[in-house]
C-alpha cells in the first residue's frame, strides 16, 4: 500500500473518529471508521453500525456481518479480503435508518475513503448505501446487476447491490436467490 494511501486512510480514520458533525456523535460509544483489507480494491459499503459495531468500533461484526460472512464463505468468497465501510460511520439509536442529514454529513468520510482505495468494484449492501450512490426508489430490482460508471466524488465506479443480510435474516426463503447473487458477484470479483 502506497505512504499517501495509508496516511489518507489513517487521517480518515482519526478524524472519523472526533467527528460532531451531527447529532449521532452525542450517542455513540465509538464510530467506525472502517475494517477488512485495505489492499484491497473491492469495497463493501452498508448502511450504519448495528449495537455490536457501537461498541467494538468495527463494521459488520455484529449478526448481519456474521451472516453475510457465513453466506459468502459457504461459497467460497471471503467478505474480510474487502475494504469494509459504511455510509454512516456512527450508531443511529435502535438501529434506525440514519437520516438524509446524517447519511449527508457522513458523505465527505465516504467519498474520501472511495478515493483513497479507488476500488474496481463497490458491493452496496441495502438500499441506504444503494442510494448513496445512485437514486432508487427500491433495491429489488437493482440488486444482482453490475451497475457501471456511476459518478462519485471524482471517480466513476462500478458497483453491485446486493440485500442488506438483516433482510434475508428475516426473509429466509429469499436465501437461495441471495446465493445467486454473491455467485454472480464471485464471478466479477
Ligand atoms: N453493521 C454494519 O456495520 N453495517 C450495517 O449496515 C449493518 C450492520
Amino acid at each position: 500500500m502506497s505512504f499517501d494511501k495509508t496516511l489518507s486512510l489513517a487521517r480518515l480514520r482519526w478524524q472519523i473518529q472526533h467527528c460532531t458533525k451531527c447529532d449521532l456523535a452525542k450517542h455513540r460509544k465509538r464510530s467506525v471508521p472502517d475494517n477488512g483489507n485495505f489492499h484491497s480494491t473491492v469495497m463493501a459499503v452498508g448502511e450504519a453500525p448495528g449495537s455490536i459495531e457501537n461498541s467494538t468500533g468495527y463494521p459488520f461484526v455484529g449478526p448481519s456481518g456474521q451472516f453475510l460472512r457465513s453466506k459468502m464463505s459457504s461459497i467460497g468468497m471471503d467478505f474480510d479480503s474487502m475494504f469494509i465501510t459504511n455510509v454512516c460511520k456512527c450508531y443511529p439509536p435502535n438501529c434506525r435508518t440514519p437520516t438524509y442529514i446524517e447519511q449527508s454529513a457522513c458523505r465527505g468520510y465516504l467519498i474520501h475513503q472511495v478515493a483513497a482505495i479507488h476500488p474496481k468494484l463497490i458491493v452496496v449492501i441495502g438500499g441506504t448505501a444503494l442510494n448513496a450512490f445512485v437514486k432508487m426508489s427500491r433495491i429489488t430490482s437493482a440488486v444482482g446487476k453490475l451497475i457501471k460508471d456511476v459518478p462519485f466524488g471524482s471517480l466513476l465506479v462500478d458497483v453491485f447491490p446486493i440485500y442488506h443480510p438483516a433482510f434475508i435474516c428475516r426473509r429466509q426463503k429469499s436465501i437461495p436467490e441471495y446465493l445467486r447473487q454473491l455467485e454472480l458477484l464471485a464471478t466479477i470479483i
